[in-house]
């Protein structure tokens, strides 16, 4: 049904499922002797958090938050407000940021800064997807699933107005659905 919407499958399901398993394993070597907590951005991060987390082996919780930087226009407004914030302290803790994608880098920036602010002991940043050609702020991901050119995807949390987070891959769009 949604497929017949794609123009092209950039990063299959077997290939998302194979990286996950490999970030989990460098995690949990590196967070093994740690309590992490990771902190989930809403919504695009869910499959890949979900995901990730079964892979992680060590005393790790889970948060989310919720920031809107995009409504549903395909580019970054720069402003970040938050739409739902944590319920947990994050003084003195070891954070790893999950985040989908990083395009201009200003979500993360934005976050990173405050997470600072509240006087985190450590802050890692994991993303599925990285677009390095966006960054429009001076931010690197600590760890990185995959590099994407910068085209418009979708896919396993990504959206376009809300839709095809619930495809099993990462794919583009074609034209004509942006053109409605
Ligand atoms: P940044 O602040 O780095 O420019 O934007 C990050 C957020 O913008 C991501 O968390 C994601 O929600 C959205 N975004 C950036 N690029 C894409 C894209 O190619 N597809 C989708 N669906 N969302 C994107
Ligand atoms: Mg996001
Ligand atoms: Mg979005």
């Amino acid at each position: 049904m949604l497929e017949k919407d794609i123009q092209e499958v950039l990063i299959t399901e077997e290939e998302i499922r194979a990286k996950v398993k490999e970030l989990g394993a460098t995690l949990t070597e590196d967070y093994k002797d740690k309590y992490p907590l990771a902190i989930g951005i809403l919504k695009g991060a869910i499959p890949f958090m979900g995901d990730l987390m079964k892979e992680i082996d060590a005393y790790l919780e889970i948060d989310f938050m919720d920031v809107s930087s995009y409504g549903n226009a395909t580019v970054s407004s720069g402003e970040v407000k938050i739409v739902k914030d944590l319920n947990t302290n994050v003084e003195g803790r070891d954070i790893l940021i999950i985040e989908d994608i990083i395009d201009s880098g200003k979500t993360l920036k934005y976050l990173v800064d405050l997470f600072k602010y509240r006087q985190a002991n450590s802050i890692q940043i994991v993303t599925l997807l990285d677009k390095p050609t966006g960054r429009k702020v001076d931010l690197k991901a600590d760890y990185v699933g995959f590099d994407v050119p910068d085209a418009f995807v979708v896919g396993y949390g990504l959206d376009y107005a809300e839709k095809y987070r619930n495809l099993p891959y990462i794919g583009v769009l074609k034209k004509e659905i942006y053109s409605f």
